[in-house]
């Protein structure tokens, strides 16, 4: 099982797990966490995630950069406060307040008061922006929860409609043709 190369960044313990709970398998299955271990480097100290496929059983590593809360135990349970945020956006919604949800989602993907690594929250804004018309600016949200996120195949549906609505019909094909594929693949 291929671990990731680049560190993903965490701002907090509990995304860690959301992160890693959210990944599927190459079966359709998602992880669980097994264990964690600090990784004493030098530069940056990381955090290495052993996580087990559930349907499965197949093994992957994740390793975390952590640099921003380790050691900070304020910032320990700051993912409460994103996943507020992300509520609050998902409200907001569902209220029929796009305005207000995509600003509680750009706060919820903030490299320093969010989770610059949550995917959904990457989804949801491309949807409130594609919903407001904003073809392009939805498909750069949504191609970074797919690139977080590729064996999703409701994130490769809704991109697939961003790039039609942008005129990428070729593009739209392709990630439509991919949310077909998973979809029959995970059953
Ligand atoms: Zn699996």
């Amino acid at each position: 099982m291929k671990p990731s190369r680049t560190p993903i960044p965490a701002n907090s313990p509990g995304f860690e797990f959301v992160y890693v709970a959210n990944q599927r398998c190459e079966c359709g299955g998602y992880f669980a966490t097994v264990s964690q271990s600090l990784q004493d480097a030098p530069a940056r100290p990381t955090e290495r995630v052993l996580a087990r496929c559930e349907a499965c059983g197949a093994e992957r590593t994740f390793v975390f950069d952590i640099s921003s809360f380790f050691g900070k135990f304020e910032r320990y349970d700051r993912f409460q406060q994103t996943e507020d945020t992300f509520r609050r956006a998902m409200a907001a919604l569902r209220a029929g307040r796009p305005t207000e949800a995509e600003v509680a989602l750009r706060e919820v993907v903030d490299p320093e008061k969010g989770e610059p690594a949550f995917a959904w929250g990457y989804y949801h804004l491309g949807r409130v922006l594609l919903m407001q018309g904003r073809a392009e600016e939805a498909v750069g949200a949504l191609e970074r929860a797919a690139a977080i996120q590729p064996l999703e195949p409701d994130i490769h549906r809704v991109l697939a409609r961003a790039l039609q609505a942008a005129g990428r019909v070729e593009q739209a094909q392709g990630h439509l043709r991919r949310a077909e594929e998973l979809r029959a693949r995970f059953g």
